[in-house]
């Protein structure tokens, strides 16, 4: 259950910024999903609602996903998009970017 530990660190993380700056309710949790990351975003989105369900701090918060392009290097000075193989000399290049999973943003509501 690779997309379960996924949804439930996301979950976990966003919670701990939502506590910290003493939300009422969080309203968006942004998240960016690397494409080289394997997993299937709408899973994802799916296993967070069931976890957060019991929660009241998330009551109606919406997972939102991007997905992010990957990005490599090579020795030999190429950089771009080509994951498998480079295509100024051949090699295979070095994946820079595109397995991250990151909450980029965490929208909430505050007491007043
Ligand atoms: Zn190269």
């Amino acid at each position: 259950m690779h997309e379960y530990s996924i949804a439930y660190d996301l979950y976990a993380t966003s919670r701990r910024a939502a506590v910290e700056n003493n939300a009422k309710r969080v309203k968006k949790v942004s998240v960016d999903v690397g494409k080289m990351a394997m997993v299937n975003p709408e899973q994802v989105t799916f296993l967070f609602d069931t976890i957060k369900e019991e929660d009241p701090l998330f009551k109606t918060t919406v997972l939102d996903c991007h997905e992010v392009a990957p990005r490599t290097k090579c020795h030999c000075g190429y950089s771009g998009e080509e994951i498998f193989v480079c295509p100024g000399c051949g090699a295979l290049p070095e994946l820079v970017k595109g397995r991250e999973i990151v909450v980029t943003n965490v929208e909430i509501e505050v007491e007043d």
